[in-house]
């Protein structure tokens, strides 16, 4: 069974073709790029989309040697994510599912990052750490779902990421940039609010403090550094509580902020004290991309055979992952 899965929740337009053994034949992106100093704006990003849209959709096929005669079924992000964006993925779904009477399969976003790491890292059954632009959770599969065990109260580690570099005049995503800038420190820590709440964090108020040293003049390899060793030792803490509850033997990263190495490392070190084994989602598929969408789209469909009439089907903004019913997965 080959699947088309079109990704459009933010900045990524992507789309690839994957095969029901998770091969994955294609994987095509065009990503929008906000002005310098500037976050995503919903209209452009999802004016970028469209422009995007049929080069994409066309060289994933020519990439996986394929046309659409050959795809079985069409998978696309019904959600979260920002409206104008998602309904641009949806109406491609849409098309080409009515067009070429395919099976329209609408795949939760988030669990899209859980199910491709899964796969790609054959981890079985992990506590899950998801950091990207909208997401910063650790959740666990019981019963059915993908349980949350914890979550940030305000802003995602993205968010607080990109809105920082956004004040040192870089353009979202800015976490590649940050974590440039943070291993040119000499290590030199500026004490910022660090705060966890049961298994809970904020960050906003990190955003805030750090945003304050930089417009004091601080270095910014220096307020990068303190950044990153603030939030990241957070999220490692409320992994390892979860981990010493859980007793998971196997902990992986996936979202685009799972590139972090320092994020890894300090994840590394939490997983040897609880005696798990840490799992990174390869670099290439850890920000948001069609594949994930294609491979979760298969396992939904193979396993429920549920399908969404083009009329009847949706975008959601808001889908909390632990709404979602994971049949395929015990
Ligand atoms: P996603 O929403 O999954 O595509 O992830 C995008 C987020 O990943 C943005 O907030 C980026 O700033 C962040 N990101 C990308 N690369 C890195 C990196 N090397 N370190 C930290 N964050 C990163
Ligand atoms: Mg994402």
């Amino acid at each position: 069974m080959l699947c088309l899965g079109i990704e459009s929740t933010a900045h990524t337009f992507g789309c690839s073709v994957v095969e029901s053994k998770g091969k994955v034949l294609s994987d095509e992106r065009d990503v929008y790029k906000a002005p310098e100093g500037s976050g995503i704006h919903p209209r452009d990003a999802s004016r970028h989309h469209m422009e995007a849209c049929s080069a994409v959709l066309r060289q994933s096929l020519l990439s996986a040697g394929v046309s659409m005669k050959d795809i079985d079924i069409v998978g696309y992000s019904a959600g979260p994510g920002l409206g104008p964006c998602l309904r641009v993925g949806a109406v491609a779904a849409r098309t080409l599912a009515g067009f070429y009477k395919k099976p329209l399969v609408p795949v939760n976003h988030a669990l899209g990052h859980l199910e491709l790491g899964a796969m790609l890292t054959d981890a079985t059954d992990p506590l899950v750490l998801l950091v990207s632009g909208g997401h910063t959770m650790i959740l666990a599969f019981s019963h059915g779902r993908w349980r949350v065990f914890g979550e940030t109260l305000d802003i995602t580690v993205g968010q607080l990421l990109d809105q920082f570099g956004r004040t040192l005049g870089f353009a979202s995503p800015c976490g590649g940039r940050i974590e440039q800038l943070a291993v040119q420190s000499a290590g030199k820590y500026m004490q910022l609010p660090y705060i966890v709440k049961g298994n809970d964090v904020s960050f906003s108020g990190l955003l805030t403090a750090v945003t304050k040293l930089a417009s004091e003049g601080v270095e910014a390899t220096d307020t990068c550094y303190s950044l990153q060793e603030t939030a990241f030792a957070m999220l490692a803490e409320a992994v390892e509580r979860a981990l010493s509850f859980t007793g998971k033997k196997e902990m992986m990263i996936v979202g685009g902020v799972a590139a972090n190495k320092r994020l890894a490392q300090m994840l590394e070190a939490a997983c040897g004290r609880q005696g798990s084994k840490l799992f990174v989602c390869p670099l290439k598929f850890a920000g948001d991309n069609g594949a994930q969408i294609a491979w979760t789209a298969i396992q939904q469909y193979q396993d429920t055979k549920k399908q969404i009439k083009v009329e009847k089907s949706f975008v959601q903004q808001s889908w909390r992952l632990d709404t979602v019913d994971v049949s395929w997965r015990r």
